[in-house]
């Protein structure tokens, strides 16, 4: 059985062993040393620094460190924006700030869902 499938990221068809095609796989892996070799001599690089300089995208850049291919412990300036609000961050997908409003939208939202789950019980008695 074969199993094709497009690639996510040029959209070819192709032998799906991974979610994006040979080439793509090549050029990524390719990538990796370019970014890797950089921050090997530049220790004190910023995300922008080394995507100018290396020719690789920020998002792609990202993408290695939440891959935790690229350890930010050691390069003390190489921050990625945050997923929400696009502040410069360390570690996850969101900020701080944002991971607080995040859970307190998600607390609101079971609180109302609670309440609403209420109200109707309430009102199915009155009726009674
Ligand atoms: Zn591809
Ligand atoms: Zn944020």
């Amino acid at each position: 059985m074969t199993n094709l499938g497009n690639c996510v990221r040029c959209g070819k068809l192709f032998l799906k062993i991974r979610d994006i095609c040979q080439d793509c796989y090549q050029k990524q892996e390719d990538n990796f040393v370019l970014v890797n070799d950089y921050l090997r001599n530049h220790k004190n690089g910023t995300i922008q620094e080394v995507s100018e300089e290396t020719g690789v995208s920020i998002a792609q850049i990202r993408q290695f460190i939440l891959a935790k291919r690229i350890q930010v412990n050691y390069f003390p300036n190489l921050t990625y924006p945050c997923d929400t609000c696009g502040s410069q961050i360390k570690e996850g997908k969101n900020c701080q700030s944002c991971m607080v409003t995040i859970n307190e939208l998600s607390k609101q939202v079971e609180k109302s869902l609670v309440k609403e789950e209420k109200t109707t019980s309430h009102a199915y008695k009155t009726r009674m």
